[in-house]
């Protein structure tokens, strides 16, 4: 306490700061503004200087009254005429003013004290600013900020258009204005880095320039490109933001680079005898992955691919390659999928590619009992088994496998990044790894959020599939839709119906499953319909699963356990009720379950009328389209980058200034500047990065 009055003392005296003097250090701001000031991220001066306004108030010039538009805030200079208290229920003090053409303005205060109010003298030159307003008896302004010039106040007159402050509770405008002032001021005597000066074909601001644009704009700038986001100060800062965004993944990218991992030596060996037995050709976008692939595992670095494909593109098999190569170069490979169901479906079909090739193949899930586990255990850490699929329970510390190799993680969107890393701590030398994801991320946040990713593209789908047909139902057209389940099912083809909640729930108007099981059963008597959801115990699950691929169940009703990965191609209608509820990647995923086969199929979507704009907008645009890559551009603008990406995700949801859908047209430059910034010297990268990235936001980055 002693020590920082001290220091206040000291810098006050002089007057001189630095931008990375602490806020303490400003005169008039104390520990409680400190506080929430810090809670906002503001901790220095240089901070200040980032906190940019959110609009502006034009003070350079007086207005006229007779020209000033109702509803616009403007400043005028008028004589006092008259002053008026109105004893009304709640006490007004009332200013009458006129210009020197007699045109008059009244300034309303519904709150005042005496002070204030014989401080307003008749005859006094006074300067307002706020918004015209119109009233019974003509123009008014309601507590302007005012002057009085005739009693030797400052006037309000300013070179430059005023900035507004984003505030946060307790902080008030004055204030705020006050101190990001002097760290201006500052900043015009300081050596603020410009990480943009020594670039070449620079055309933009210095970023001394950009700041004192974005706080103090002359009245000629272009308010509406500043609006807009898109004036080229701006630009200035979101493009350094981001790109130091991308700099630091990058950079991971890089390290990555330098570890050592485990050198395959590429085979056709099984990959051939696997190709014989498929009874298909790998699409060019398969192979071309799987070739990828294949480079990535040959090198002694280690692979971290993405591996994009929409639902139905075909990932799995790419993925059974990839452990080809490891087996036959002495490794085990992990497969990790986010549900229980999935592994069971991954175990069957890594299996039956697998066994004919005399590869041992592990399962390892959460429900095993014991004995089942201790078996499965000793297999991985025997290296028997070759091939180990499981859930999150591959990452426990009593799995110790035997030579991991190669790990592959599928669906990624459900896993989070510090999962995926300490799984990668199991093996000695830093393993390959492959992430699979079926809900293609658009090429915007794959270059921002995944830039230390390589990444491969599956962008065609195998051929014969006929495109899935989607309409949009309101609930009270059910009965169509029990005539399409019977005409599906007369041909033999399967269904699935998709509730959202398992109970009913008044409030949210959801279906029950129980309920629709229910009605279903009574209306379509001669089907066999079954409910699955996420409460049944495992086995349960499994065992419906297997009835529903075998063709004995015609229709399956579910909550949203199927939704990821589950592959009948039998299945030919999907039908799923509150759509308007769920978010579009996930209503994809789910639409994905069907289309599998040569079969045309349908995907109805039911939902509760009426609907808001934005659910119109979602549903639309999955009748419009099956390409999962326009969807998930669709989804970034409705819901921003943070909604898909998950919160454990980086810093890129929760940027100072850069908004990744609103500036994604500017990532064309930033990734040229962002591999600039890879040649200069490393105390030069950690200061861009520094300015923009806080320590927490990295920091999964090196767990
Ligand atoms: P996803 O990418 O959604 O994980 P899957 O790997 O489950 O897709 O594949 C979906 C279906 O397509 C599977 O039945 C698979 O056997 C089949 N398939 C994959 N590749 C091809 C191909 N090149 N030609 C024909 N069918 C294929
Ligand atoms: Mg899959």
């Amino acid at each position: 306490m002693v020590l920082w009055l001290l220091k206040k003392v000291a810098t006050t005296s002089n007057n001189m700061h630095d931008l990375s003097d602490p806020i303490i250090s400003i005169n008039g701001l104390g520990p409680k503004a400190q506080e929430k000031l810090n809670a906002i991220g503001i901790y220095n001066l240089e901070h200040l200087l980032f906190h940019l306004p959110s609009r502006y108030q034009n003070k350079t010039k007086f207005a006229s009254l007779n020209q000033a538009q109702v509803g616009t805030e403007i400043l005028v200079q008028l004589t006092i005429d008259r002053i008026e208290e109105v004893p009304t229920r709640q006490r007004q003090l009332l200013c009458y003013l006129s210009d020197e053409h007699n045109r008059s303005l009244i300034l309303r205060f519904f709150h005042f004290n005496q002070h204030q109010k014989q401080q307003l003298t008749r005859g006094d030159i006074i300067q307002c600013f706020g918004e015209l307003k119109i009233g019974r008896d003509g123009l008014e302004m309601h507590h302007p900020e005012y002057r009085l010039i005739s009693k030797g106040q400052p006037t309000l007159l300013e070179k430059t258009l005023s900035p507004v402050y984003p505030l946060t509770a307790g902080i008030h405008q004055p204030q705020l204005k006050k101190w990001i002032d002097i760290a201006l001021e500052t900043l015009k005597k300081s050596n603020l880095i410009d990480n943009f000066e020594n670039l070449a074909k620079n055309p933009m601001p210095t970023l001394k320039q950009a700041l004192h644009t974005l706080h103090h704009p002359k009245i000629d700038d272009n308010i509406d490109q500043i609006a807009n986001f898109r004036h080229i100060s701006q630009q200035r800062l979101i493009i350094e933001e981001l790109c130091a965004q991308q700099l630091s993944l990058l950079k991971l990218k890089n390290e990555r680079k330098l570890k050592i991992s485990n050198i395959f030596k590429i085979s056709d060996n099984l990959s051939n005898q696997l190709s014989d037995n498929l009874g298909f050709e790998l699409t060019t976008a398969q192979q071309h992955s799987v070739d990828e692939i294949n480079t990535d595992l040959s090198s002694n670095h280690p692979m971290l691919r993405l591996l994009q494909g929409d639902v139905g593109s075909g990932k799995t098999i790419v993925a059974v390659f990839a452990c080809l190569q490891a087996v036959e170069n002495g490794f085990q490979a992990a497969v990790m999928a986010p549900t229980e169901i999935l592994a069971h479906q991954h175990f069957h079909g890594f299996s039956d590619y697998l066994e004919p090739l005399g590869i041992k193949t592990a399962l390892l899930t959460g429900s095993q009992n014991s004995s089942e586990r201790h078996e499965q255990l000793a297999l991985i850490n025997s290296g028997e088994a070759q091939v180990v699929i499981g859930t999150h329970s591959l990452f426990q510390e009593t799995v110790k496998f035997n030579r991991l190799g190669l790990i592959i993680i599928d669906e990624q969107h459900k896993f989070g990044v510090h999962q995926r890393l300490s799984l990668a701590q199991k093996a000695h030398n830093t393993p390959h790894q492959l992430v699979m994801t079926a809900t293609p991320i658009p090429r915007s946040l794959t270059m921002s959020a995944y830039a230390d990713l390589d990444s491969s593209i599956i962008d065609e789908l195998p051929p014969g599939r006929s495109p899935i047909q989607t309409v949009a139902l309101a609930n009270d057209k059910k009965d169509k839709v029990l005539e399409k389940i019977k005409q599906v099912c007369a041909q033999n083809n399967q269904v699935y119906w998709v509730c959202t909640l398992i109970e009913e729930s008044e409030v949210l108007r959801a279906q029950s499953a129980t309920n629709t099981l229910e009605f279903l059963q009574e209306n379509l008597a001669d089907l066999s319909i079954v409910l699955i959801h996420g409460k049944m115990n495992k086995q349960e699950k499994s065992d419906i699963m297997s009835r529903f691929s075998r063709g004995d169940i015609d229709v399956l009703v579910a909550t949203t356990v199927i939704e990821v990965g589950v592959n009948v191609p039998n299945a030919s209608l999907m039908v799923i009720e509150n759509a308007e509820r769920l978010g579009l990647a996930q209503l994809h995923q789910l639409r994905g379950r069907v289309g599998r086969g040569s079969e045309a199929s349908i995907c109805i979507l039911m939902y509760q009328a009426p609907l808001s704009s934005n659910a119109i907008e979602r549903l639309d645009i999955l009748r419009q389209t099956n390409d999962g890559f326009k969807i998930a551009n669709k989804d970034l603008e409705l819901r921003g980058p943070g909604e898909i990406l998950g919160t454990q995700q980086t810093g890129i949801a929760n940027m100072k200034i850069a908004n990744i859908v609103r500036d994604g047209y500017l990532l064309k430059q930033v990734n040229y500047y962002a591999l600039e910034f890879l040649q200069f010297d490393e105390n030069q990268q950690q200061a861009l990065i520094n300015r923009w990235i806080t320590h927490d936001k990295t920091q999964y980055a090196n767990t």
